[in-house]
Parts: C-alpha cells; sequence; structure tokens
C-alpha cells in the first residue's frame, strides 16, 4: 500500500465510525429539536473529514473548464442532498465514492506491480576488470568486448558470449521457461538472465542500450501507448455519457413538477440520484486494466505484446501466416551430401564454409558448423549477401557463389540440378559449376501441437511462405497440413504475397486480421506489413523486436496460440465489463427515474460495479501455462 493508500484508509475508516454514530443517533438520544442539529454536525464533520479533496478538486476543475468530470458529480450529489436534508445519503455517497477509488488505486497499484515484478530484470550493475581490479560499474559504463564477471546469484547485466566457466542459467523472467540453460565458453548469453550457479567470465557482445534488457524494458515500458480500440471507445463514451445524464438530470428536476405539480424536493432528489449514476468509474477504469492484465499475462509467457491494439487484433486473426526457415523449423541444417563437380568432398564443403563465412542466415551457420575447423577470414575479402538466394563473396581472389539454383541461374552458369527433396546450396567459382551440398532441416518439436492449437484458437488458415525450393515446401507443407504453401520467393515477393493474401481476407471480412510470424532473418518487411507481425526467437534478432507488434521470446511456435489465447480472453472480460457496467446503470438509471432506487442503490451499484468489474479485470493476469516442451533457451546458437 502507498502512502496516499494508506491516508485514505485512515479516513475511510475514521469517517465510517463517524458515520455509524450518526446513524445510531436517534437511536441513542431522545426526540426533539436538538437531535436535527446533532445529526447536522456529525454528518457535516464526517462529510469533510472524507469528501473535503473531491469538493476541493471538483471546484478547481471548475476553474479549468472541466465541469463534468466525477469529483464534480459526487460533490454536486452529495451536497445537493444535505441542502434536502438528506445528511446521511450525502455523507454515504462521499464516503463510498471513496471507497471505490481506494480500492481502484490499490487493483491499479497492485497490477502494475506484478507486471514490473514480471519485467523486473533490469541489473544493476556489472563486475567489470579493470586495472587487475574487478570494480563494480553502472551497466552502461561498460564497453564492447570489455569481460565481465557474473558471479552466482547475480543477473547477466549486458548481452556477450561466455569465455570462462561453466554454469545453468534461470531464463525464467524473459522466457517464462523454467528449466535452466547450462552454459559453457562460446555460448551467447543474453542480459536479464540469472546465474545460478558456476562463476561466468562473459565478454561483451553489446553494449548496455542495445542489450535484450534494455530493449525489452523498453518495449514493456511503451507499451500502453498503443491504446485499443475499445479503450477509445470507452474514453469518447464516458465523454459523452456523463454530460447527457447530467442534462437527464437537470430535465428530471425540472420538467415533472412544472408540467404536473409534483413536489420539487422528490424530483430533485431523484435528480441527484442520477448524477451520482453518470460517474463512468467502473468502465474507464477497468477496461484499461484487463489490456493491462492481458499484456502482463502475456509477459509472464514469455511474450511481449507491443500495445492492447494488437492484442485486439490478434483475437480477430483468421489467418496466420509463416516463415519455413527457423520459424517452422530448426533452422539448424544437418548436411546430408556433398557432391562436388570435381576434387574432393572436403575441399567443397570448405569452400561452402568460406563463402558462407559472413553470414548469419541459418544455412550459412550450418555449413560452418558442418565445415567445424577455423576459417581464416584475411582470405575473405570482398561479401554481398543476395536475400532469397545466397552469397557471392571473393575467396583467396576467386569469386564463389554459393545459394540456389536461382542464384546460379541468374549468374549464368550452368551446372546439374539435384532431385531428392531437400534444400540445396549450389556453388560456383568463377563462374563454372563447383559442386552442390545438400541439407536437411527439422520441424521443431512443439510444431505440429502447435498449428492444431492455432486451429482450436479459431485460426481458419495456415499459410507458408518460403524462399526454399517448391519440392521442399510442399514435403513441409503436407506434413503439417498447411492450407496454402508459397515457395521460392525472394524477400520482396513475400511482401507481394501477403498483400495478396490480405486483400483477399479483407474481401471476405473486413474485420478480419492477419498475423505473419518469422524469425526476423530478411523478412522484417514481412513483419511489418501484416496486421500484427509476430517474431520469434527474437532473443537473437534486434530487427525483429524492432519491427514486431509481438515478440515470442522462446523460438516454440506454440506460444502463438498461446498468445491468441491470451488475446481472446483479455477481449472477453474487456467485452463482459463494458455490458455488465453499462447494462446496471441502465437499470439502475431506470428505476431512479421512476423513484424506485435511492440514492444509497445507486452508491451501492456505482461502488458495487466498480468493485466487480476490477476483480474480473484481473482475471486477465492469469494465464494457463501450457506445459514447457522443451527447454529453449537463453542461448543463442
Ligand atoms: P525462408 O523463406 O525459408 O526463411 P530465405 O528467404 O531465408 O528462406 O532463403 C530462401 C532460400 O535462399 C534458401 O532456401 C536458400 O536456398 C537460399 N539462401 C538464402 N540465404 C542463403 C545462404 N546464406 N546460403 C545459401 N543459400 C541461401
Ligand atoms: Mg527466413
Amino acid at each position: 500500500m502507498t502512502r496516499k493508500q494508506k491516508k485514505l484508509l485512515q479516513r475511510i475508516l475514521a469517517a465510517g465510525v463517524l458515520f455509524t454514530a450518526g446513524m445510531l443517533l436517534p437511536y441513542l438520544l431522545p426526540g426533539g429539536l436538538f437531535l436535527p442539529r446533532l445529526e447536522l454536525a456529525v454528518f457535516a464533520v464526517c462529510y469533510l473529514l472524507i469528501g473535503w479533496d473531491i469538493v476541493w478538486r471538483a471546484a478547481c476543475n471548475i476553474r479549468e473548464g472541466e465541469v463534468f468530470d466525477e469529483n464534480f458529480l459526487m460533490a454536486l450529489a452529495s451536497l445537493g442532498a444535505f441542502l434536502l436534508g438528506d445528511y446521511s445519503e450525502g455523507a454515504a455517497v462521499m464516503l463510498f465514492y471513496q471507497v471505490g477509488e481506494w480500492f481502484q488505486s490499490y487493483a491499479v497499484d497492485k497490477s502494475r506491480r506484478s507486471i514490473s515484478k514480471l519485467m523486473d530484470i533490469r541489473p544493476d550493475y556489472a563486475n567489470v576488470e579493470r586495472a587487475g581490479q574487478l570494480v563494480q560499474v553502472d551497466p552502461d559504463q561498460v564497453a564492447l568486448g570489455e569481460i565481465i564477471t557474473v558471479r552466482p546469484g547475480e543477473r547477466v547485466p549486458l548481452d556477450g558470449q561466455v569465455v570462462g566457466g561453466h554454469s545453468f542459467l534461470d531464463t525464467s523472467a524473459l522466457t517464462g521457461e523454467s528449466l535452466p540453460r547450462e552454459v559453457e565458453p562460446g555460448s551467447e548469453v543474453i542480459s536479464g538472465c540469472i546465474n545460478q550457479n558456476g562463476l561466468l567470465q562473459i565478454k561483451t557482445t553489446k553494449l548496455f542500450g542495445e542489450s535484450t534488457v534494455a530493449k525489452i524494458l523498453d518495449l514493456v515500458e511503451n507499451s500502453s501507448e498503443k491504446k485499443a480500440r475499445t479503450e477509445a471507445f470507452i474514453t469518447r463514451f464516458a465523454r459523452y455519457y456523463t454530460p447527457a445524464v447530467v442534462i437527464g438530470a437537470c430535465l428530471l428536476a425540472v420538467v415533472p413538477p412544472l408540467v404536473n405539480g409534483g413536489d420539487f424536493n422528490t424530483w430533485v432528489y431523484r435528480a441527484l440520484t442520477f448524477l451520482v449514476i453518470s460517474c463512468p468509474c467502473a468502465l474507464v477504469i477497468s477496461i484499461p486494466l484487463s489490456f493491462f492484465g492481458g499484456i502482463g499475462g502475456a509477459s509472464r509467457c514469455g511474450i511481449l505484446v507491443k500495445g492492447s491494439n494488437y492484442l485486439e487484433a490478434l483475437a480477430a486473426t483468421e489467418v496466420v501466416v509463416f516463415d519455413k526457415t527457423g520459424t517452422l523449423t530448426k533452422g539448424s541444417f544437418a548436411v546430408t551430401a556433398v557432391r562436388p563437380a570435381q576434387g574432393s568432398a572436403d575441399r567443397l564443403l570448405e569452400l561452402a564454409a568460406y563463402a558462407e563465412e559472413a553470414s548469419n542466415h541459418p544455412i550459412s551457420r550450418s555449413v560452418k558448423q558442418a565445415y567445424g575447423r577455423p576459417i581464416d577470414r584475411t582470405r575473405i575479402s570482398k561479401v554481398e549477401e543476395l536475400a532469397g538466394r545466397g552469397l557471392r563473396t571473393v575467396v583467396a581472389g576467386r569469386t564463389v557463389l554459393a545459394g540456389n539454383a536461382k542464384l546460379l541461374r541468374e549468374a549464368g552458369v550452368p551446372f546439374t540440378p539435384e532431385e531428392e527433396a531437400g534444400t540445396v546450396i549450389y556453388l560456383a567459382v568463377d563462374n563454372r559449376y563447383a559442386g552442390s551440398i545438400l541439407i536437411e532441416d527439422e520441424l521443431k518439436a512443439d510444431t505440429t501441437a502447435a498449428l492444431a492449437a492455432l486451429k482450436e484458437a479459431g485460426v481458419r488458415k495456415a499459410v507458408m511462405l518460403t524462399g526454399d525450393s517448391f519440392s521442399v515446401g510442399q514435403k513441409v507443407g503436407t506434413s503439417l497440413g498447411l492450407d496454402e504453401v508459397y515457395a521460392e520467393l525472394l524477400p520482396g515477393d513475400k511482401v507481394a504475397k501477403l498483400e495478396e493474401l490480405l486483400t483477399a481476407l479483407q474481401r471476405r471480412n473486413p474485420k478480419a486480421k492477419l498475423a505473419f510470424v518469422g524469425d526476423g532473418i530478411n523478412d522484417a518487411p514481412v513483419l511489418a506489413r501484416a496486421d500484427v507481425g509476430i517474431a520469434m526467437g527474437a532473443l537473437g534478432s534486434d530487427a525483429a523486436i524492432e519491427a514486431a507488434d509481438v515478440v515470442l521470446m522462446t523460438d516454440e511456435p506454440s506460444k502463438i496460440a498461446t498468445v491468441m489465447q491470451i488475446a481472446r480472453k483479455t477481449l472477453g472480460i474487456a467485452y463482459q465489463n463494458i455490458i455488465f457496467a453499462i447494462g446496471v446503470k441502465l437499470i439502475i438509471l431506470i428505476l431512479g427515474a421512476l423513484g424506485l432506487a435511492s440514492m444509497w442503490a445507486a452508491v451501492f451499484a456505482d461502488v458495487g460495479v466498480a468493485f466487480l468489474a476490477i476483480l474480473n479485470a484481473m482475471r486477465a493476469l492469469q494465464v494457463r501455462q501450457l506445459a514447457p516442451q522443451n527447454n529453449y533457451h537463453c542461448l543463442l546458437t
């Protein structure tokens, strides 16, 4: 509880005692002229104690031209009740209104805190060796390439590579993954993980500002800026609803008595009841709180959603488009055959490793891994990466092409196409065909389950786009039961295909949304073009974190279904609250106009609805964690 909340609670308790005393007075004292005066005194003190700040704020706001805020409504209604002689009701309006306020601020605080606790990954310091001494410095004081020491129990402050030590890292704050990850020299580590047992020596590969932690914190802090349409609707609704009810109240106070000569006091009382009901607090607070909870619940599973608008879009997503390599498949290719046009297989693999050296593409990494020996970088001079095709590299003065059939065809190099289904790297040296390397990728362990879960979560169509050959695309597509597969696409073609799919979807259902899932390697433009761009395994790729709207910290496709379920649940809660709150208000409004609801009922309805709506909103924070299927990582290899 904050100090402000404590103070308000004390006032509520004190006012509550006075209020009870005031209510008991008639039973304790004999009637007479003296009693009403004493009652007035007790309730007035109670009122001032609990309501002075509301009245004060209402007065200030009127001076600033903002008349119809809830402070004004409450002040007017309660003061009006006092003037009519209904002292207890006047005090009660304020008292219960403040109880509601207290509860709101408590709930908002609590969910905010549980989110920041989830996101409590900011490292406080880094241990760096300087002049032979280990010193503690601010993480943003550490230069690139410095060696930092992380002791057991400490948080990894910067992204880097392990150069000494062996340990297990707890990545749960980042990935929602409970299994610790083993690291040893050579492993890449990201900031925000907690070192569990061994002493680690880490060479930094990024400055703090570019480290994963800084990126994530930035993202979480800004996520509330992107509002969902539902939220915007509520703000607009409140802007019209409140003045409308106030006008209704004025008419109610004046028209009936004038028309059929009713009693002014009765109608003014009803009008005041109207005013109490007109406060839109339950809606105004509980809708953003629901979205806030949804975003928090997602981050608990290692899913970062950049704004409530994306939760809304996810809930309406009907088509999910996947990239193949690294998204549906592991992207760690095993070399299955090396077929040199002449010379030894070893030489061809070496050539490929040199040609692929500069690239970070999963194919390149796999080739380098298969080669397994150190690479003399001085022999490599010029590198051109041709997205969706391969690489053109100058190795020891000779131009080497390494890539798919498209690359060699474009260069006009005659070659023998491979018949087998599998990804092929064709190689050419100085425009003469040198041979091919067959590589094979594997589906991720949870891909099949993830697609089933997506269909269950309401997705109608799953599509795959790939730059790989038709035969590989077909093979993956049939084994996963994808609805559509498009192959041999360059990055630009992928954007064009996505646009086509978007138009087709929009024509069928203008409200439906399309999500694209990629690993951020050469598909950033597609991520940006989709209604919702989902980047996975994004701990590795900065481009993906920037371009995506939703970032999956691990690279499990099943997280897509998880975030869609969270989105649907959040939207459901938001709609429940809207319907419930507006419904109850309407009923009380009608009853109030008919004189069937007292100001008491209005206050209870208002506070009660807010209370229930907030409790409901907090539900969004609760997420059923899917069982971890494989231990994904803090490692980026
Ligand atoms: P995907 O769409 O499956 O993610 P990419 O668009 O990254 O695939 O690449 C498409 C194709 O281009 C690959 O299947 C491969 O044939 C070729 N390619 C791309 N990058 C490389 C590379 N670094 N080395 C060899 N071939 C590559
Ligand atoms: Mg790719």
